[in-house]
This record gives C-alpha cells, sequence and structure tokens, in this order.
C-alpha cells in the first residue's frame, strides 16, 4: 500500500536522506491523520540514524529555513509556513518502575514503532526513493482505523504501565474519532488506572481538554469514569454519580445530568471555558444536598458554594488560575438565574440585575441554560426554550432601552467630590451604589442628567451642601 504525498517537502527530505545514506521515514499522527482524512500541520519524521544532522541538511535544502536544535532530546524542528516538521533518530525504550521517562538508545525503525501507543500512531511511510510513500504497518493499524478500534502494539498491560499517560491517550482518541477501545486494552487500563499517579498534572489536563473540546465529550468521561481513572484526577466529579431514595422519593443523577449538559453545550460551542462551565454548573449538589419531608430533594445554594469550589478544583486539575477561571466561577453562580426569569412574571429590574451581573458574559450564560434543560419530556424542554426565548427577548429589550451589558456608572466619583466639595471618603461610595441601585431598580434611567439630579438629592439627604453654593 502506498499513500500520496502530496507536498514536496517529502521529496526534499527523501533527497536530504540519500545524500547522507540513512533512511527516513514519516511516523505517527501525521500519517494516522492521512487514512482518518485529517489534515495535520505536524508532521515528525524518524531517521534511521541522526535526526539532527538530517533536520541539518534538509533546512539547507529548503534556502536556510529555521531549525530549532534540542540536543537534550536528539530532536530539531523546522518551521515552514504553517507546518513544523519534527525530526528524531530512531529509538528503542526501556522503562524503569516509578518513573514514564525512559533510558533511550539508538534502535531501528522497528523498535521506534513498537514504542509507539497504538497501532494506528504506529504507521510509517518510507521516503527512500525505491519505494516512496510506501505504509509499513507491522501491527495492522490500517485495518484498526477502518475498524475504529484503539489497540496497543505490545501488551497493553506492558504500553499502559510503561507511560500510564497513554491511558489518557487512549479514551482521548476514543472521543475525539468515535472509536472503541479494544477490550483487553480497556481492561488494562482499568487494572492501571491508579498508575495514572505518576504523570504529570499539566499533560494530563492537556488530554482532560481535548476531551472536553471532542465533538460528544461525554463517551470520554464515561470511559474515564469506567475506568475509575475520573477518580484518581478528577473526585470531586465522580462525588455528583448517584441515585438516594428517601420516602420513595429520588433525585436524578448528577453525574448523567452533567454529562448531558456537556453534550448539549458542546453543539453550540466550542469554547472550553464555557464547556467547563456546564462541567462544573452542578458540582457543588453532592455537598448541599438535603432531603426536607414536604420539599423533597434540595441542593439550597449549590450554585454559589459551587463556584467558591472553582478555584480549588482548577487549581488541583492545574488548569490556569486567571480571568478564564473567573469567567467559570460567575458563570457557575448565576446559572440558575435566567431560569428564574423565565417562571416568574419578569420585571424590567430582575432582568436589569441580571445584565449588570453578567455583563458580556449574557450570551454565554444563556448557552449555559438552554444546555441545562435534560428533561426526558420532549414537551416540558420544548416549553422550557420556549421560556427561554421569551427571556433573550426580554434581555433585547431591556439592553436597548438602557445598556446595562457594559454598564459605566454616569456619574463619576471625581464628579460627586467636586459636586459637594468632598475629599475621597466613604460618602463618594454610597452615592455611587445609590444611584446604581435607582438604576437597576428602574426608579430613575440609565443616563447622565437623571443621576446627576438624583445624586444631588442624595447627597442632600446625607446633608451634603453642593458646591456652588
Ligand atoms: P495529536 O497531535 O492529534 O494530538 P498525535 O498522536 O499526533 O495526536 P503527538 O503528541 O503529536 O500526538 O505525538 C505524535 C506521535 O508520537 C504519536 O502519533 C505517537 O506515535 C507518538 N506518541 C506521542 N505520545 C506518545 C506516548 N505517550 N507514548 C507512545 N507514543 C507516543
Ligand atoms: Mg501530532
Amino acid at each position: 500500500m502506498k499513500a500520496h504525498l502530496q507536498n514536496n517537502i517529502f521529496q526534499t527530505i527523501s533527497e536530504a536522506a540519500e545524500q547522507l545514506g540513512i533512511h527516513a521515514y514519516v511516523i505517527g499522527g501525521f500519517v494516522r491523520d492521512i487514512f482518518l482524512g485529517k489534515e495535520s500541520k505536524d508532521i515528525d519524521i524518524v531517521a534511521i540514524g541522526d535526526g539532527i544532522e538530517l533536520a541539518n541538511k534538509v533546512s539547507v535544502k529548503l534556502k536556510g529555513s529555521n531549525v530549532s536544535i534540542f540536543k537534550n532530546f536528539g530532536t530539531a524542528m523546522i518551521k515552514f509556513g504553517d507546518i513544523e516538521i519534527e525530526f528524531v533518530g530512531a529509538r528503542k525504550e526501556s522503562y524503569r518502575g516509578e518513573s514514564r521517562k525512559p533510558d533511550v538508545e539508538p534502535g531501528t525503525l522497528e523498535d521506534d514503532q513498537n514504542r509507539r501507543d497504538f497501532t494506528m500512531n504506529a504507521l510509517a511511510l518510507s521516503l527512500q526513493k525505491e519505494n516512496f510513500g510506501e505504509l509499513l504497518d507491522p501491527f495492522g493499524g490500517l485495518k484498526d482505523i477502518e475498524n475504529k478500534i484503539i489497540r496497543t502494539p505490545l501488551e497493553p498491560d506492558i504500553t499502559y504501565s510503561d507511560d500510564p499517560l497513554r491511558m489518557m491517550r487512549a479514551i482521548r482518541f476514543a472521543a475525539q474519532h468515535d472509536f472503541t477501545i479494544e477490550e483487553n486494552s480497556f481492561q488494562s487500563i482499568c487494572k492501571n488506572a491508579e498508575r495514572i499517579n505518576i504523570v504529570s498534572k499539566e499533560r494530563i489536563a492537556d488530554e482532560l481538554n481535548k476531551i472536553i473540546l471532542s465533538p460528544v465529550p461525554s463517551v470520554g468521561f464515561k470511559l474515564l469514569f469506567d475506568s475509575k481513572l475520573l477518580h484518581h484526577i478528577f473526585p470531586e466529579m465522580v462525588k455528583l454519580q448517584g441515585v438516594e431514595i428517601k420516602d420513595g422519593v429520588s433525585h436524578k443523577d448528577n453525574f448523567y445530568h452533567t454529562l448531558q449538559v456537556l453534550d448539549n453545550i458542546s453543539k453550540n460551542t466550542d469554547n472550553l471555558w464555557l464547556r467547563w462551565s456546564a462541567i462544573l454548573h452542578d458540582i457543588a449538589k453532592p455537598a448541599t444536598k438535603r432531603f426536607d419531608k414536604n420539599a423533597g430533594w434540595t441542593f439550597h445554594g449549590h450554585e454559589d458554594k459551587g463556584s467558591r469550589m472553582v478555584p480549588k478544583i482548577f487549581a488541583d486539575l492545574k488548569l490556569p488560575l486567571n480571568e478564564k477561571m473567573k469567567y467559570v466561577q460567575k458563570l457557575v453562580l448565576l446559572h440558575l438565574r435566567p431560569i428564574v426569569l423565565s417562571k416568574e412574571v419578569v420585571t424590567d429590574s430582575a432582568v436589569r440585575r441580571l445584565l449588570f451581573e453578567a455583563s458580556d458574559d449574557i450570551d454565554d450564560l444563556m448557552t449555559l441554560c438552554e444546555a441545562d434543560i435534560t428533561s426526558k419530556n420532549d414537551k416540558k424542554v420544548q416549553r422550557y426554550l420556549k421560556n427561554f426565548e421569551l427571556v433573550r427577548q426580554k434581555l433585547k429589550e431591556v439592553e436597548e432601552k438602557d445598556n446595562i451589558r457594559n454598564w459605566q456608572p454616569p456619574v463619576s466619583g471625581e464628579e460627586i467630590m467636586k459636586a459637594f466639595n468632598l475629599k475621597p471618603g466613604r460618602e463618594i461610595g454610597i452615592i455611587k451604589n445609590a444611584i446604581r441601585e435607582a438604576i437597576l431598580e428602574g426608579e430613575i434611567g440609565s443616563n447622565y442628567e437623571d443621576a446627576h439630579r438624583f445624586m444631588l438629592a442624595k447627597g442632600a439627604e446625607l446633608g451634603l451642601k453642593p458646591a456652588n453654593l
């Protein structure tokens, strides 16, 4: 079997290898993606010999395109337009117990294919003139791609125990490409799950985020849960699972509910952090769960507590502790608010308050709330969605009128100080808050004239004298 290598770059690498008298192959993800019909910008070249020397030669042939050399790793990288080509010498690896860093020595192409994680990732294409483009597929990777199966080249126990990150990668590929993990392989992941603890949290988070960004993320999360990897990497999410019954009253399983919300939202957004807010929206339900003889199961305050749980969860998972985290906190905190608006007779002031608090994230909040409707009763779902349509309409009307989304106080602190001849002090805060409240409550309009008049009245109430008296 031969693959058609379109890019001239492969011809160049082929010539460079021939001149050095060594063999070179395209290997790994790039080859897999050809057969998956996906375009890929990362090319891995393996040389049976010195990868750095080959990269240098190729760079000269490409008229001095930049080559970065990583001597410690024995690798080199060339950027060519938006393509990144990585060169490495074929290697043989041996692992010892507690580390996922192997001992490495030069090896043959077969050695190098043996150390790959999955049969589909061990595919190589020859760059030799005699058999240019020929596929070298020692483990039946092509057939596994056709059958959508993830299989390890060696005994799964060896592959996963050597480098436990591969367990996350298996599940990630299953989620990304809708593949099935071969049965022995999955058993082995279950058996080796605990070894994920020797992998750095950053690497785990990378794979987890790729699972979250896959088309139907619940596929990955169910595999993480069933293999118990999730219990090691993200125990708070596991706590969502389960149903309790008291006096014949049960509550829904919040783990599967969360997954459904995540799948729902994934149809409408590729924003990783919005997807994270779906994962975390009910995270405090286990901690706030109560049973009340009259009301049944309640989760009062789960939105507030959940929002406060986010920083620790992000820190544990080594996710960024920056404005992305604050955004997730905000959406978790506000996730019930639009539902409330859809149930009651909506007052303008309630709508203004939500716009004020959600500000530019109001659309994302609505996307989250719509995804949160997971009733099995389709009629109910349709009714809720219709209610949300009304909420959206209302939000639009109020926003057009009052411009609350990016609200700035119409009268500044400086102006208040000038108006009453004040030095910085608590009166200014009091007046500013009063103006904001009056606008949100709809007592005055959201404009300068109203706010200015209100400020003078409020100042008088506080016993302040206007500066111009
Ligand atoms: P993608 O780039 O889509 O995330 P990929 O399979 O290309 O997936 P890379 O990290 O780019 O992943 O790795 C390139 C190749 O290196 C893989 O196809 C595989 O052959 C090999 N590889 C990567 N990580 C591992 C690992 N942990 N164990 C064994 N082989 C690996
Ligand atoms: Mg890749």
